[in-house]
Order: C-alpha cells, then structure tokens, then sequence
C-alpha cells in the first residue's frame, strides 16, 4: 500500500482512540534526558543502589536453578511462590491475614499499571465517573481516558483528600445523574502530590465510600519509601470488602522487572484473572522468578533502607534548595517519602509556558497541567528527587529559581 496518510486512519480509529494524546511527560523525557539538562521531571527510582553484580549473578543462574518453567508459560493468576511472597510483603505494612489478606486473592501484573488498566477494564463502562484526587498520577488519567470514563478531581491539602470535598463530590455526580464507580487514591506519598492522607482522614475516606457504595482502588507503589518514620497502615488494612490495593515492585526492587499486583476481594479476582488472560495470557514466567528469588535469597529489606536513605538525603536536598532558593510566593509540600515535592508557583507564573525557557537553562520538571483531566493545574509543578545526586538537586533548584525570577520580572 503506497500514500497511505494520517487522515486515511483518523476516520476509522475506535472512539476510545479520539482523546488518546501523547502524554506531556513522555515527551518531556528526550529532552530531559540530555546530560547537561538537570531533571526533575522523572519519577525514575535510583537503581544503580541495587547491588547490581549480586542481581546480575542472580538473573544469569534462574533458568539454570529453576529450570525451564522460567521460561514457560505461567498461570494468568502469577505463580503461587510469587503471591506468598507478595503476601510476606504486604504483611510489613500491616496487611495480612488478619485483615483477610491470602496468596488466593492476590493478582500478579505486568507492573502497577497493568494492575490498574484491569481495574477499570472489569468496573468502567464509558461515561462512568471516577473520583480521584487532583492531582492524580497520570498514568492512571490515561488509563480512564482509554475506558472513556470521567475524572472528577476531589482537591487535597497537606494531609491528603479532603472528606467534605468527596463528600460534596459524590453529591454532585449523584446529582447530575452519572454513576460514581471508585475512588482511585494514593493515599501515601503521593504522586504528584507527596502528601499521605492522616490516619483520622484515613477512616473518613472510608466510611464516606462504603456508605455511598463506592469503591475504593488504592495505589499503593510508595508506602514503604517512607523516611520519617512509618507511614499510617494501608486502607485495604482497615478494611476488606470494597477495596482494591495495588502495588508493584517498580519502587522497592525494579521497574524494569514490570511486576506488580492487586489484593481483590475474593468475588472479583477472578474477573480480573480473566481480564488479564485476555489481555497478555499470563504475566512474564522470567520476571516473576526474578522477584520471587530476589524476595528469597538477596537481603531486600536492608535494600529497602538503602533507598530510603538515598531518598531521604535527596529530599533534605531539594527542600533545602527550595527553602534557601524560591523566589518569595513559591509554596511547595513537605514529603514524609516516596520520590516527589508539588510545588505551587507565585501568582501569575504558569508552569507550562515556562517549561520551554527552563529547558534553555538547563532544567526540567513536570508542569502541573499533566496530572489534572481537564488540563487545570498550570500554576503547579511537580519535582522528583529520586533520581538526580544532591548536588545537581540543588543546581536544579538554582537553574529554577534563576527562570521563575526572570518570568516574575517580564
Ligand atoms: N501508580 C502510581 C501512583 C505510580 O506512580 C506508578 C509509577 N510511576 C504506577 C502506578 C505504575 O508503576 P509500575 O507500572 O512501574 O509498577
């Protein structure tokens, strides 16, 4: 076929396809990515803590000690070794078997976001709505985009969602004749936000869902990236029925392993044991015997330190900048772990028309406009400290501050 152009698809895409846009992340990563720019812009955990030679002697053994089901077909569920292990994990944040949590239930995915795609593959028809915080991850906007479901955005402040902001949400949908499906919170150390919501709002967000029958999907890939003690006890602790958690190894281990997985209640997991056969048969045989011999033989909760302090030095740094370095107006939050600060700029400064002038002086970092469905948000930004060295943290914030005055004086 000769000539064929863009226009010759347009017409024949499925209208799930129509908002489909690029991600303002993805392409923010190339030029990001160039040496001499300082990102902030990423959410790249620091892998180059792992103890890369021990990892690699594990990796080149698997096939070798586990013999060829490494590299067979799986079960569309995940191996058994691997939710055990999973269940050991979730254990440590205070989800186990007392609160009902068994290997049974648990769901292995091709990391956190295939876990979440599942989620609203099985709950969302188009037109449904979906109340998430504003901001929200964007990975997951995309997500409901693709189901053609409706974010509705319920504001945080310092301690997380606001409960008679949900409230008056779930009032409003109501009203208006749509149908509310779940709440999608990330409710520790979240992205974009860096704040954890209180363990007082904790039990609010929930008796609020469970008595406007609304679910509640919690992602949860940064709770144990916690550095000042530890982080208040998952929502799927509290409470079982009408609760998805979600988490991955992306954050604690490796992403490049894509390994993550739910905690259903036991009616749906094996709806999404179908939906996820339907979509990639099974999750990948090699990687889950990866995370299961990783989690059994390598000392992974001492790794789990090492980040912690790796993260913790990077925060200190880049509040510290932000402290020593913002012009006056700057505010930003205070983040108890996980990898991101949300900063809101002085009146007037919009995040997104400046990224182009921050790029020229060497600095990048996600406008705010990317974690919002409507495309609010401008007058935010949000900064990763995971990945640059304290140093070029502080550069960063210095190459910043240097862009925001110039905006402020035009
Ligand atoms: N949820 C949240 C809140 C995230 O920040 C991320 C990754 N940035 C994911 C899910 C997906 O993680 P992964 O697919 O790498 O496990």
């Amino acid at each position: 076929m000769t000539g064929t152009t863009l226009d010759d698809y347009t017409d024949r895409y499925a209208r799930r396809v129509r908002g489909m846009t690029a991600s303002e992340i993805r392409a923010l990563f190339a030029v990001a990515s160039r040496p001499e720019v300082v990102s902030l812009a990423g959410g790249a955990p620091y892998v180059a803590a792992l103890p890369l030679d021990a990892v690699g002697e594990m990796l080149g053994k698997l096939a070798a000690d586990h013999g060829p089901t490494t590299l067979q077909y799986g079960i569309g569920q995940g191996t058994l070794e691997l939710r055990e292990r999973i269940c050991e994990v979730m254990a440590l944040s205070g989800i186990d078997v007392g609160c009902g949590a068994s290997p049974e239930d648990v769901v292995v995915t091709v990391g956190g976001q295939q876990a979440l795609d599942l989620v609203a593959r099985i709950f969302l028809d188009p037109g449904d709505v979906v109340l998430a915080e504003g901001p929200t991850y964007v990975g997951a906007l995309g997500v409901f985009q693709a189901a053609q479901a409706q974010v509705v955005h319920v504001p945080m402040d310092d301690d997380g969602i606001l409960p008679e902001a949900l409230e008056q949400a779930i009032a409003e949908v109501a009203r208006s004749g749509r149908r509310a499906k779940f709440l999608y919170t990330i409710p520790t150390f979240q992205n974009p936000a860096g704040v954890t919501l209180t363990e007082e709002r904790r039990e609010r967000v929930l008796d609020i869902c469970e008595r406007a029958g609304l679910l509640v999907v919690e992602d949860d890939p940064y709770g144990q990236l916690s550095f000042d003690g530890d982080a208040p006890a998952p929502l799927r602790s509290r409470r079982r029925d009408g609760v998805f958690y979600l988490s991955t190894f992306s954050k604690t281990f490796a992403p490049g392993m894509r390994v993550g997985w739910i905690l259903a209640p036991h009616a749906v997991r094996e709806k999404l044991v179908i939906a996820s056969e339907a979509q990639i048969l099974c999750p990948s045989a090699y990687a889950q015997a990866a995370v299961t011999t990783y989690l059994a033989t390598m000392p992974w909760r001492e790794q789990l330190k090492t980040y912690r302090e790796i993260y913790r030095e990077r925060r200190d740094a880049l509040l510290a900048g932000l402290a020593d370095l913002m012009p006056a107006g700057t505010t930003w939050t205070e983040p108890k772990g996980g990898l991101f600060v949300w900063a809101t700029l002085p009146e007037g400064l919009d995040a997104k028309a400046m990224m182009p002038r921050a790029i020229a002086a060497r600095v990048a970092y996600v406008p705010g406009t990317g974690f919002y469905a409507d495309g609010t948000g401008a007058g935010h930004m949000r900064l990763n400290f995971s990945f640059p060295p304290p140093e070029r943290i502080r550069e960063g914030v210095r190459r910043l501050a240097g862009v925001m005055e110039q905006e402020l004086a035009m």
